[in-house]
């Protein structure tokens, strides 16, 4: 590896790789190391890496039509119009760059339609890199001890003093704590911004009735919910969680997944509140919104997930690769569970059962999901060095690629056994 690049490197810590470039399921590395990725750039991949297709429609564009952005053309029109079909909530839609931006959009929305500040969101979770919502350290859950992470919410260095002032940091999966809140604040609570299935702890699935409790509670108390599916949409369905589970949020946000590795989120929902951003009364600004290579990459993303049987067949091996794991795991009896929803899971290494990030801090081992994660990259397999991350399977994951990665993760298992 070029040590010049080693040495001015500030990136993740402890990733032992420059990538070369992607093909499909694959990446390889400078020294010409290939990887079955789980990673996938975060999430964005879903498709694979370079997808043909979405490939040829930004090249074409490119070439036939230009970058345009800053005024609107027939294929954002055509590309809401596909958002607004596939995602039942959605009424009206904005694109902008980022999950960061649409998540910012969809507070700002939120609080000039109530005229309330405050917004309720949940510890754990991550919603982007604003300050507003920023995450940091819990200061009352440090006892949780060097082989935990610590709890994180929107405090801490870093944040201008009274960032964290309008937000109210809950556990997740406690409707009757909601509940109690939002009885004595509710009044003066914009928005609470939720993803479905917390994917930034790892990955916890929302317990049966929960996220219907937080739809009925905001709805009863005139809170705006906002869906965060900047991981979970155009990955778990063509209509996201929402569509799989049947939730009708007030907004939603979604980025990753929707521009097959390009990048563009969307933020959208009920007619009554987007109609502040129409008149001009909300701003959403931004040079690159909608700008012409992202929404040619999109429209080919979308083109493809909706092709009939592609989450089938993605849902199909995901399943395979996460159960298979979580027989390796407990037919050797290492204390562990395998939580997830087709392609999005994670590995917990904790005997405890993990129902929200406080369980994940005090339980979750990050010694033993060290050495999983060093064994399964020194054989090629790749995916994020954090316990609190997710593994992602792609549409480009074949059935070769899971068995492979089944084979090599029976000897890694039976290396942490001994
Ligand atoms: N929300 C969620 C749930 C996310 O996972 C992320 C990114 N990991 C964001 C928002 C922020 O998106 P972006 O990185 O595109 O700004």
């Amino acid at each position: 590896m070029n040590s010049t690049a080693r040495s001015t490197w500030s990136g993740w810590d402890p990733y032992p790789l420059f990538v070369q470039g992607g093909s499909g399921s694959r990446l390889t590395d400078v020294d010409g190391n290939t990887y079955i990725d789980y990673l996938l750039g975060l999430g964005p991949m879903i498709l694979g890496h370079r997808p043909p297709e979405v490939t040829r429609a930004v090249v074409s564009m490119i070439e036939d039509r230009g970058t345009v952005f800053a005024l609107p053309t027939e294929d954002e029109s055509r590309l809401v119009a596909k958002l607004i079909a596939a995602v039942p909530s959605l009424e009206q839609v904005r694109l902008c760059n980022t999950g960061t931006e649409a998540v910012l959009y969809a507070t700002r929305l939120a609080r000039a339609f109530t005229g309330r500040s405050k917004i309720i969101r949940f510890e754990g979770m991550y919603h982007g890199f604003s300050d507003g919502l920023y995450w940091s350290k819990h200061p009352d859950l440090d006892e949780a001890g060097p082989d935990r992470a610590p709890v994180a919410v929107a405090q801490g260095p870093g944040l201008p003093r009274g960032v964290g002032d309008n937000l109210i940091i809950l556990p997740w999966n406690d409707a009757g704590l909601l509940a109690e809140v939002l009885e004595r604040e509710g009044h003066d609570i914009a928005a609470l911004i939720t993803e479905p299935v917390m994917c930034n702890t790892g990955c916890i699935l929302p317990e049966p009735g929960y996220l219907e409790a937080v739809r009925e509670l905001t709805a009863r108390h005139g809170v705006v919910f906002i869906l965060d599916e900047v991981i979970t949409g155009f990955r778990l369905g063509l209509g996201g969680a929402q569509g799989l589970f049947g939730l009708k949020p007030d907004l939603s946000v979604f980025a990753k997944g929707m521009g097959g590795g390009f990048p563009i989120a969307a933020m959208g929902g009920r007619r009554d509140i987007m109609a502040l951003v129409a008149d001009g009364t909300v701003s959403m600004a931004g040079t690159y919104a909608a700008n012409g290579i992202a929404v040619a990459a999109a429209n080919a993303t979308l083109d493809i997930l909706a092709r009939q049987g592609t989450f089938e067949s993605l849902f199909e091996r995901s399943d395979r690769l996460r159960e298979g794991l979580e027989r390796l795991l407990s037919d050797a009896r290492i204390p562990s569970s395998v939580v997830g929803l087709g392609p999005v899971f994670q590995v917990w290494f904790s005997e405890h059962p993990i129902r929200n990030y406080r369980d994940a801090a005090r339980h979750a081992s990050h010694t033993v999901f060290r050495r999983w994660w060093e064994g399964m990259m020194e054989r090629g397999i790749l995916f994020h060095p954090g316990a609190f991350e997710n593994l992602f399977v792609s549409c480009a994951h074949s059935d070769d690629d899971i068995d492979q990665t089944l084979a090599i993760a029976r000897e890694v298992v039976a290396e942490l056994k001994g």
